[in-house]
């Protein structure tokens, strides 16, 4: 049966998973809705898109995506208030993002209205999926990829916009444990460090890989060139704690510019929080470890919100990070996903009601 919805046609799945899956115990991205949208680029434009129920996708064997990487994504999230309102969080950051990142990777750009009522339909469609849990979101994955055909190494000629949605609890358990990265780098000036492009993030497992042999949860990622300063962490901004001063990296060609990274900088201005954006370097880090200075390292990304770090390991030494009573890691997550659950006043305006 097909009905219209703000102009998608909606193909409705037969029958809901929904009575299958267990909201008690929800893993991160393991489980997905009813439905997709689905938006087709052919003839040199975006055709309308599309809503049908949850399925795999058939691609020719040519098809660009699995020889070129030529692929985007977004990661966001959409959370239920006791009242059962569907919020999001500043989404058209997100779609502004997605179009950077396709610019980067020659995808042709997606239009806006297509981005966001689309989403608006496909989530009140599958409202019910939006889990209550504490701490437990509707992560949703947009996405974009070469579906064009040819093995010749240009640009597609079609592409293919995805959203699926996975009912899911909290990303991270516990504090990570990560190591300064001295050999391998996430990206590069010219590169494509700060574009959500699938490729940047195959190159990363690797090097993670060879850290968890070492007992590390997560790498730190250095500048391409020295390996001098202090980049990302894993897929996530990173906040370095010194004294009470909290600081992050300016973004660049190399450092992804985060939602909750420039969300957290705003809330620590907002809390009376000394927050600096400029570049760290290892050795203060190291520094700052050894004088008793350093407080606090964590990630901070729509995934795990932000995510603390207990240590850090470089050039074969590990570094603890002391146990502190009240953090600013525990105090900027609350703000944050107060402000997210429509549990506190949002003085930015960043909540969005779907
Ligand atoms: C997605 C991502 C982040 C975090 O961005 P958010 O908008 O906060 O989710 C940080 N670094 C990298 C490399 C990322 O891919």
């Amino acid at each position: 049966m097909n009905t219209t919805v703000n102009n998608i046609v909606v193909h409705k799945a037969k029958s809901s998973k929904i009575d299958k899956v267990d909201f008690e115990n929800l893993a991160f991205g393991k489980v997905f809705t009813d439905h997709m949208l689905v938006c087709n680029y052919k003839n040199g434009q975006w055709e309308a898109p599309q809503i049908m129920p949850y399925q795999p996708i058939t691609l020719d064997p040519s098809a660009k995506i699995f020889h070129y990487g030529q692929s985007v994504f977004e990661g966001m999230k959409a959370y239920k208030d006791e009242e059962d309102n569907i919020w999001l969080f500043r989404p058209l950051e997100n779609q502004k993002r997605l179009n950077i990142s396709a610019k980067r990777i020659a995808i042709p750009e997606l239009p806006e209205e297509y981005f966001m009522e689309g989403l608006k339909t496909l989530l009140q469609l599958d409202e019910q999926w939006i889990p209550t849990t504490a701490g437990s979101s509707l992560y949703i994955r947009p996405f974009i990829f070469a579906s064009g055909e040819g093995f010749h190494a240009s640009p597609a000629d079609e592409y293919t916009f995805v959203i699926a949605c996975a009912p899911s609890g909290a990303y991270f358990s516990g504090k990570v444990r990560v190591l300064i990265e001295e050999h391998y780098s996430r990206s590069a000036n010219g590169g494509v460090g700060y574009a959500k492009a699938g490729g940047n993030y195959a190159g990363q497992f690797y090097p993670t890989q060879l850290a968890a042999e070492k007992g590390y949860n997560q790498v730190i990622w250095t500048d391409d060139n020295k390996h001098e300063y202090i980049e990302e962490a894993g897929a996530m901004n990173i906040f370095i704690r010194i004294d009470d001063t909290l600081i992050t990296g300016p973004t660049s060609d190399r450092i992804l510019d985060g939602i909750t990274r420039k969300s957290i900088l705003e809330i620590a201005r907002d809390e009376g929080i000394k927050t600096e954006v400029r570049k760290i370097t290892v050795s203060e880090l190291v520094e700052a470890a050894k004088s008793g200075r350093l407080k606090e390292m964590f990630g901070a990304g729509t995934a795990a919100v932000v995510s603390p770090i207990s240590a850090f390991g470089y050039r074969g030494t590990d570094y603890d990070l002391p146990e502190l009573g009240s953090s600013y890691a525990e105090l900027l997550k609350k703000r944050i996903t107060d402000i997210q659950y429509n549990r506190a006043e949002d003085p930015f305006g960043w909540r969005y009601k779907v």
